[in-house]
């Protein structure tokens, strides 16, 4: 590793600068040569390598940024590949015939290739904010910046890191590479500033601990637990889908329960937190371990599901409370409305979509009927072809293989599922003689 500080670049310029050597290195940035990093060419896609090569052949800064950089130097495979560049958008869009500016807030550009685009955004910084603000929330962050700016106004710093195609380096102005290898989340800056700013930052930081195994250091552990109350000021529908997050892709045991212990669950989803907190539905979690073996497993888990699945504890509650009250069991129907009138709240709270919300529904309601299976076969029948069986269905699988209930239930649905779905693919005609039925 070199420590090397760059005498002409200026790290605190408002604007890209296009005077400079576009190789130099940046001011106080550590470079990591080639040999001393992993990052190899060979796992970056060769669009995205195209786009980088053409930038700095016309004498532009191109930097492969975010996600990509830090899941290449942990040897995983990234999501998707950014770059950062000093091109304004405008000659970025220049550059790529195949590209379109994106975005009114902050323009960036997409470069379009058959099965990829690639994202381009030019080096921002954090607005100018007057001394005594109150209120930190980011309303507007379209200013150009420098590299280090650019570093500087992400949020953690394991997701700062650049790669510079001109050199095979890594830069890292924020102390990344030593982060990375302490497996540390650490947020840049003040915690108490930053999350302010922007608190869905306090759900990312689970994120990324959760699905890379990586311990939030204690200032921004800290930080989150201090300001967790925030987490309301954010847009309900970003927090929902980081919610969303938190479960699609196997690692929601681990995220939820750090999302309660750093107390940010309970200001987001009290009714939930209250139903799973102090080991109240300890199948909870044993589900969330379901969940997470099942999508691991390869299996398509919808939206709807996912949120079922958090939902669930708090609607048996509920309806174990109101049977309570009402000193007796509730028919079918009744607990068709019950359930509906009691999501829908909650839904319409965290501005779930329309579709969404309906699915979610479709699907709770499914799984109450499913649990007392009609006698008649017909009956049955009607329920398979119906839209939220799959999903009730795989709802059903996940509470009784958690909770040991109803697990006769799922067993006689799926077999008899399994059985209609291997007669039906049998009397299914042969995809050629149907070609040619359709001919004469
Ligand atoms: P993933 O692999 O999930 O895409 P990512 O780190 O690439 O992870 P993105 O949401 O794609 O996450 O964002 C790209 C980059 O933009 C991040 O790595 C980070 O540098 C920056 N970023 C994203 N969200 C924020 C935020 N809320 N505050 C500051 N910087 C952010
Ligand atoms: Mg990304």
């Amino acid at each position: 590793m070199t420590d090397q500080p760059h005498p002409q670049a200026d790290p605190t310029a408002g604007e890209p600068q296009h005077d400079h050597d576009p190789d130099a290195a940046p001011a106080e940035g550590i470079i990591i040569d080639r040999s001393a990093h992993p990052i190899s060419r060979r796992k970056i896609p060769e669009n995205v390598l195209k786009v980088l090569y053409r930038l700095h052949r016309s004498g532009y800064r191109a930097y492969l940024c975010g996600g990509s950089v830090r899941d290449l130097l942990a040897g995983r495979t990234p999501k998707d590949f950014d770059i950062a560049t000093d091109a304004h958008p405008a000659e970025v869009r220049r550059l790529f015939r195949n590209s379109r500016i994106i975005g009114r807030r902050f323009r960036l550009v997409h470069v379009i290739f058959q099965d990829q685009v690639v994202e381009v955004s030019t080096f921002r910084r954090e607005p100018e904010r007057a001394d005594d603000a109150e209120d930190l929330l980011i309303t507007d962050d379209n200013t150009f910046g420098s590299p280090l700016q650019d570093a500087r106004r992400r949020d953690f710093t394991i997701n700062a890191l650049f790669y510079n195609i001109a050199d095979f380096s890594v830069i890292d102005y924020v102390g990344g590479l030593e982060d990375m290898a302490a497996k540390r989340i650490r947020v840049i800056g003040d915690p108490d500033v930053r999350f302010r700013e922007d608190p869905v930052r306090m759900m990312r930081a689970i994120e990324f601990a959760s699905r890379l195994g990586f311990e939030i250091e204690p200032a921004t552990y800290e930080g989150i637990v201090r300001h967790r109350n925030e987490i309301l000021k954010a847009s309900p529908p970003r927090v929902s889908e980081e919610i969303l997050e938190l479960l699609r892709r196997a690692w929601s045991r681990g995220a939820i329960q750090l999302a309660v212990d750093a107390g940010l669950l309970e200001p987001l989803l009290p009714e939930v937190y209250h139903s799973i907190s102090d080991d109240r539905a300890p199948y909870f979690w044993k589900m969330l371990d379901v969940l997470d073996r099942t999508v691991q497993a390869g299996r398509k888990i919808s939206d709807a599901v996912l949120l079922s699945v958090l939902f669930l504890p708090w609607i048996v509650a509920e309806l174990e409370r109101e049977e309570h009250r009402r000193e007796g069991r509730m028919r079918i129907g009744e607990v068709i409305v019950f359930i509906r009138e009691l999501i829908q709240p909650l839904c319409a709270r965290m501005a779930l979509a329309a579709g969404t919300r309906h699915q979610i529904e479709q699907t709770v309601e499914t799984l109450w009927r499913l649990l007392e299976p009609p006698t008649e076969k017909r009956a049955m029948f009607r329920f398979i072809y119906r839209d939220p069986f799959n999903d009730a269905l795989a709802l059903l699988e996940l509470y009784a293989l958690s909770s040991g209930r109803y697990v006769e239930q799922f067993r006689q649905w799926q077999s008899f599922a399994n059985r209609v779905h291997r007669s039906a693919d049998e009397a299914a005609p042969e995809p050629k003689k149907r070609r040619r039925r359709r001919k004469s």
